[in-house]
């Protein structure tokens, strides 16, 4: 053994050794106790980052802890092709090639992307690996394999077919720059100072921040409630420039306290006025184009950005004399969560799907703790996501991603939806006159359904959505592993993903796609700063596990902080666990030294000292302790245990009572070599989870058993 721990020269070999070996690979038999978890798939856009590694950590440690136990244990690998992300990422690269996706093809784009999120692919591949994830790469799966998109295709159609998709027009937050629209979420709300102009209407005054939007307004709403101006109801008023006349309604929706309480109903680019438009059949107008620029307006204006527009309208108003008033006020702007520019929000032919009835099974599932959060306030945070869910605009204007299978006829004007093969023609009049959608999925809508078409890719083209109970019993990985047993990922993807695997999950096969959530907080700082490239505290995961040791990053990554906690991670928190690898190896080195590493397991221990006795009773608090840590997710309190007991209690103490001063050096008392084997081999066993390279490198060195010790049986608990 050499004198210290060398990490580089062990790492990829051993876990080279573990995947050709196939521990990775579960080989289930019935009545055995099923662990799955699916490892929620990293972005193939970027490397990994320090976040990636706490995940994967996490992950690995219960994984190598339920398969010790001697489970039937799968985790189950991906990567995410990302939709609107990698997109922008890859126009980003673009750009500084001075080129834009308006370059090329959709055809061509769709390929040079493809190229580039392989080679990102391979190389998170080779870093998962580095940090000593023990996933099965056989099962391994892409959010854009062939047999992925058939299931997802096929999700589709049901839910059209049982009615819960639609078409619909809505007005989406679209971004002029991205040119696509984004959902709810992936909008940023930005606190802005703007003037709010006070319009003279004739009968009545009006408020608004945004005067270039007069030409689309199509009725005034006042509050029902508002007595300044219910003899108005039913009057109309002129707006200016144009001299339009519209009618003035009464709406509850109407704020009595803004502005004049006079609201301009502006159907066509306002959410709230598409509302109440529709209440009303208002017709919708539109002066603002997808490039943001102005369209249906007095001539002076077209063709103008809507920022430039409003200074032009403002001046003309001001001479026509209408302008009563201008205040400038703090409001509530939308910006694009990608460019932070201005959201245009704009009514666009949308696909949708109809979320009241799947939101209202998945509180149910939680309720009920089908679904199980292991933490409280995340369980809160999901079911108030849930229960305030809009229906879920699942079309993107993007091409990186899963087109849509949907063929429009132009002659019938219908919709002729598929399993994703191209029609014929259309299933109505049967004109050839069809085109696809050029829109995509949104990405969550793939991902959100991630944990059954992992487990059902391998038969997937022969089934059916939702799944017949045949086929539930059938298709071994599905039979085997579904429900999951937990999803463990970060607090932010809770409503993006986490309820709409939960939605869709039960929607497609009557179950609950997992038992358990359990969520991470951030990596951050050590000044509990969060990392970020502009901060420049970035810590590379790969970097320290090359300088460090795998094991020792780990260890670090949940070391002092609970998994649903943040963490503060320094590099020198990272060389501090190197010191205990390396107090791991010095004691494994002394017992071979001292050949105290002949016949492991022959003899029973046999306590002949006060010290023996007490650290074999020191031991078996210490398995018990951390056996229940781990179960509970605690752990940081299990490393601890484990550090404690192997430092303080094996190294400092029993090991110094058990050693003989002779002429020729040190010497371990033999009648307690028995007992110092039990302990050691413990030790290693309990840390292989959390450590796992220098665990089955010692493990090997020391020559304790022919099998590896990834495979070798977790201690049973002795009861008293
Ligand atoms: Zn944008
Ligand atoms: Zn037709």
């Amino acid at each position: 053994m050499q004198k210290v721990w060398e990490h580089q020269k062990y790492e990829e070999k051993i876990y080279k050794f573990w995947e050709k070996s196939g521990y990775f690979t579960p080989k289930p038999k019935k009545g055995r106790k099923k662990f799955c978890i699916i490892m929620p798939p990293p972005n193939a856009n970027a490397d990994l980052h320090i976040g990636h590694a706490r995940f994967i950590t996490i992950q690995d440690i219960l994984i190598r802890y339920h398969r010790m136990k001697g489970e039937d244990v799968l985790w189950l690998p991906g990567a995410d092709h990302a939709g609107i992300e990698t997109q922008f990422v890859f126009e980003k690269k673009l750009k500084e090639q001075g080129k834009s996706r308006f370059d090329f093809s959709r055809e061509e784009l769709y390929q040079l992307i493809w190229n580039y999120v392989q080679e990102n692919k391979i190389n998170m591949e080779k870093q998962i690996k580095s940090l000593g994830a023990s996933c099965d790469w056989t099962r391994e799966k892409f959010t854009l394999d062939t047999e992925i998109v058939k299931i997802v295709y096929k999700t589709f159609k049901r839910l059209y077919e049982d009615g819960l998709v639609y078409r619909g027009k809505r007005i989406v937050n679209y971004c002029p720059r991205c040119g696509t629209a984004y959902s709810q979420l992936e909008t940023e709300p930005q606190e802005r100072e703007s003037t709010l102009f006070y319009l003279d209407y004739k009968t009545i005054t009006i408020a608004t921040t945004r005067p270039e939007t007069i030409f689309a307004d199509t009725a005034i709403a006042v509050n029902p409630k508002d007595k300044r101006y219910k003899k108005l109801i039913g009057k109309t008023a002129t707006i200016p420039i144009i001299k339009r006349k519209i009618p003035i309604i009464a709406d509850n929706l109407v704020d009595i306290n803004f502005g004049t309480g006079a609201l301009k109903i502006t159907p066509g680019h306002d959410a709230t006025d598409f509302e109440i438009g529709k209440k009303h059949n208002l017709p919708t107008i539109l002066v603002i184009d997808k490039q943001g620029r102005m369209v249906n307006t007095p001539k002076q204006y077209l063709g103008l950005k809507a920022e430039e527009a409003r200074i032009k309208v403002v001046l003309d108003l001001e001479k026509e004399g209408v302008v009563i008033k201008k205040e400038k006020i703090k409001h509530l702007v939308s910006i694009c969560y990608k460019d932070k520019g201005l959201i245009e929000p704009l009514p666009e032919e949308q696909w949708f799907i109809k979320v009241e009835k799947l939101a209202k099974n998945a509180l149910s599932a939680i309720k009920g703790k089908k679904v199980r959060f292991v933490s409280r306030k995340y369980e809160k945070m999901a079911m108030h996501w849930l229960s305030n869910l809009k229906d879920w605009n699942i079309s993107r204007q993007i091409v990186w991603g899963i087109r849509i299978p949907a063929w429009f006829c132009k002659d019938c004007q219908k919709w002729t939806i598929t399993e994703g093969e191209t029609p014929v023609s259309c299933q109505f009049c049967y004109s050839k006159n069809i085109e696809q959608d050029k829109d995509t999925f949104d990405t969550w809508f793939s991902s959100g359904q991630w944990p059954y078409a992992t487990l059902l890719a391998r038969s997937g083209s022969k089934i059916k959505i939702p799944l017949s109970l045949k086929d539930k019993k059938r298709l071994i990985d599905f039979a085997n592993f579904y429900p999951t047993s937990v999803m463990e990922t970060g607090f932010d993807i809770i409503p993006f993903w986490v309820i709409r695997m939960i939605m869709l999950g039960l929607y497609a096969t009557n179950n609950v796609p997992f038992r358990e959530v359990l969520i991470h907080g951030l990596v951050r700082d050590k000044e509990g700063q969060k990392i970020s490239k502009s901060k420049g505290n970035v810590i590379n995961p790969l970097e320290m596990s090359y300088k460090y040791g795998t094991d020792a990053l780990r260890t670090a990554l949940i070391w002092g902080s609970k998994i649903e906690n943040d963490i503060s991670v320094s590099e020198e928190n990272i060389k501090g666990q190197r010191n205990f690898a390396n107090k791991l190896w010095n004691i494994a080195r002394f017992i071979k030294i001292t050949k105290a590493n002949l016949n492991w397991g022959k003899e029973k221990p046999n306590p002949q000292t006060k010290e023996d006795s007490l650290i074999i009773k020191d031991l078996q608090k210490t398995i018990q302790k951390t056996t229940k840590q781990i179960e509970e997710y605690r752990l940081n309190e299990a490393i601890n245990e484990l550090y404690k007991f192997v430092w303080h209690k094996l190294a400092d103490k029993y090991l110094e009572s058990t050693k003989i001063k002779t002429e020729k050096g040190t010497k371990i008392r033999k009648p307690s070599i028995s007992v110092l084997q039990e302990v050691f081999k413990n030790c290693l066993i309990l840390l292989h989870p959390f450590m796992p390279f220098i665990t089955e490198a010692v493990w090997r060195e020391l020559n304790i058993s022919k099998k590896p010790l990834i495979i070798e049986r977790w201690p049973i608990i002795k009861e008293k």
